[in-house]
C-alpha cells in the first residue's frame, strides 16, 4: 500500500503504485484536455505529482510536447537564470566488493588495476583540479569496507579542504559513496560535505536484485532507504539519480519522483539535486548488451519532465554525454555540469595508459574545463564557481526558500559574476577571458537592485585590478 510517509522502501517506492501510474499515463497519453490542464497546472511552478508528470512523459502529441519543452525552458530560466554550476568528479578508490553487472569496478573484474589514492596523491590530484579552476568536487569510490573506510573518507575530505594553492581552494566537497549508517552520515556532515549523492540505479526491485547479485549493495531496502538515514544524520542536501538504461525509463521516472515526494513529505525538503546518468561502455561492460537504453530524444523529454515536476531541484549532467546532448539538456533544465573530468583513480595527474582501462565509464565529452567554460559563455550561460550558499549555511530548506523568495537574481547572480571574474583572471585562456569579460559587463546590468549592482561593479573592478578582499 503506497504510503509516502513510511520509512520503508516498499511503501514509498510502491511497485503497484508505479504500475498503476504507468497504466494511467498510457491511457491518457493522447488525452489532450488532461495534458493541457497539467501543463497549465505546471505553469504555477509548484511542481507535479509522479502521476501527473508521468502523463506528460508519455504524451505523444507533438504540439503538446512542444509546449512541455517550452515550459521546461521557461521554468529553468525563472529559477536558475542563465547560471550553470561547474564541478569535477574525483575518484578516490576503485576497490569494490559488489557485483554490479553494469559497473567495471565489480569484484570479479580481475583485469583492472585496483587503486586507492593516498593523502599525498589526493593533494596532487586536487592541486591539478585547482589549477584548472575547479571549486567543487564530487568524490567517488567503490564499496569496500576494508579499503574504503569511513575514516579514510573523512581523512580525504579534511585533506581536500585544507589544500590552499595559489588562489585555488575547493569550497564544496560532495560525495557519492555507498549507502551507510546514520552515524556515518553524521560524521560526513560534521566533516563538512555538501551534497550526499547516491544513485538508486533502478527503482525496479526485481531488476535491482538481478543487477546487484552479490555484495552489500544487493540489499535493495538498505540502499533505497539510504537518503532517509542521511537526513536523519543531519545531511540536508541529498542527490538522487537513476542509471538510465538498466530498466524501463518510465518506471524509473515515476520511482524517482516518488522518492522525491517521500523526502519532501518525511523531512520537509526534497532532493537538492537529481542526476541523469546514462549507461556507458566501460572496461568489461558493453552498454549495448543492456536492453533498456534510451535515445537522445527520450532523454531530453525525461529532463524536461523532471524540470517541470520538481522546479526547485537542481539537475546534473556529466561527461557521459556528448556536447550536443549536453547543450540540449542545458536548455531544458540542467543546472550543474562536470567539465574536464577524469573517471580513473589518479587520472588528473596521470592520464590512463593506452593499454589500461580503469575508468569507471568512458568519458564522451573530453573537452578541457576552459573549453567547456568558453562553450557555455558562447551560448550566453554564466559558468558559476560560486559556493556562497553552502558557506553561508543556506542548504536544504533554507536554500529552497531563497529560491522561492525570488532573491536569486540579487544574490546568486552577482556572486556567480564575481566568482567567474576570479576564474577568468586566474585560469582562463586569453580567448575565454575576453569573451567572459564581455559577458560579465553585459550581465551585471541585469542585477535588479541598484545598490547591489553598484557594489558588484566595484568588486569586479577590484578583481580585475587583482585587488581582492
Ligand atoms: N559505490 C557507490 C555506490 O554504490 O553507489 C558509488 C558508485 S559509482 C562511483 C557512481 C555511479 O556510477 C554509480 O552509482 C552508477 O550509477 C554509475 N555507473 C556505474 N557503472 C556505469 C557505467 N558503465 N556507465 C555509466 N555510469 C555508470
Amino acid at each position: 500500500m503506497y504510503d509516502v510517509n513510511s520509512r520503508h522502501a516498499d511503501d514509498f517506492i510502491d511497485h503497484q503504485e508505479i504500475l498503476d501510474t504507468l497504466a494511467y499515463a498510457d491511457e491518457n497519453k493522447n488525452n489532450l484536455k488532461l495534458i493541457e490542464s497539467l501543463i497549465e497546472k505546471a505553469k504555477l511552478r509548484k511542481g507535479l505529482s509522479h502521476r501527473e508528470a508521468s502523463v506528460l512523459l508519455a504524451c505523444e502529441n507533438e504540439e503538446m510536447n512542444e509546449k512541455i519543452y517550452r515550459l521546461a525552458e521557461q521554468i529553468k530560466k525563472d529559477f536558475y537564470g542563465n547560471r550553470i554550476v561547474l564541478f569535477a568528479p574525483l575518484y578516490l578508490s576503485n576497490y569494490c566488493i559488489n557485483g554490479c553487472t553494469y559497473c567495471p569496478y565489480h569484484l570479479k573484474n580481475k583485469h583492472i588495476a585496483r587503486k586507492k589514492l593516498t593523502q599525498e596523491e589526493i593533494r596532487k590530484e586536487v592541486i591539478a583540479l585547482q589549477d584548472m579552476g575547479h571549486k567543487r568536487l564530487a568524490l567517488e569510490a567503490g564499496e569496500d569496507p576494508v579499503h574504503n573506510t569511513m575514516e579514510y573518507y573523512l581523512d580525504c575530505i579534511n585533506t581536500i579542504y585544507s589544500i590552499k594553492h595559489k588562489n585555488g581552494a575547493i569550497r564544496r566537497v560532495n560525495i557519492n559513496i555507498a549507502a551507510t549508517t546514520v552515524d556515518d552520515y553524521r560524521l560526513l556532515k560534521e566533516a563538512g560535505i555538501g551534497t550526499y549523492i547516491l544513485f538508486q540505479e533502478t527503482y525496479h526491485k526485481e531488476s535491482y536484485l538481478e543487477l546487484h547479485p552479490t555484495g552489500p549493495k544487493h540489499n535493495y531496502d538498505y540502499h533505497t532507504e539510504a537518503m532517509d538515514r542521511a537526513m536523519e544524520g543531519g545531511i540536508d542536501d541529498v542527490g538522487l539519480g537513476v542509471l538510465f538504461g538498466l530498466d524501463k525509463y518510465r518506471y524509473e521516472f515515476a520511482g524517482l519522483l516518488m522518492h522525491a515526494e517521500h523526502l519532501e513529505a518525511a523531512f520537509g525538503v526534497g532532493p537538492h539535486t537529481i542526476s541523469v546518468p546514462r549507461l556507458r561502455d566501460a572496461d568489461d561492460i558493453d552498454a549495448s548488451s543492456f536492453k533498456n537504453g534510451i535515445d537522445d530524444d527520450t532523454f531530453a523529454k525525461i529532463i524536461a519532465c523532471i524540470r517541470i515536476a520538481v522546479p526547485y531541484t537542481g539537475m546534473i549532467i556529466s561527461t557521459r554525454e556528448n556536447q550536443a546532448v549536453r547543450e540540449r539538456a542545458l536548455h531544458l533544465g540542467i543546472s550543474q555540469i562536470s567539465g574536464g573530468s577524469r573517471t580513473s583513480v589518479g587520472g588528473y595527474c596521470e592520464p590512463e595508459p593506452e593499454d589500461e582501462r580503469s575508468e569507471q565509464f568512458d568519458v564522451i565529452d573530453t573537452r578541457t574545463l576552459d573549453e567547456v567554460v568558453h562553450w557555455l559563455m558562447e551560448m550566453d550561460y554564466i559558468p558559476s564557481f560560486c559556493t556562497a550558499c553552502y558557506r553561508e549555511g543556506r542548504t536544504g530548506d533554507r536554500f529552497m526558500s531563497l529560491c522561492k523568495s525570488g532573491q536569486i537574481q540579487n544574490c546568486c547572480h552577482p556572486n556567480a559574476l564575481m566568482t567567474l571574474e576570479e576564474y577568468l583572471m586566474d585560469y582562463a585562456s586569453p580567448a575565454t577571458k575576453a569573451l567572459g569579460d564581455k559577458l560579465i559587463d553585459k550581465e551585471v546590468l541585469n542585477v535588479p537592485n541598484e545598490k547591489v549592482r553598484a557594489k558588484v561593479v566595484e568588486n569586479l573592478r577590484l578583481i580585475r585590478e587583482n585587488n581582492r578582499r
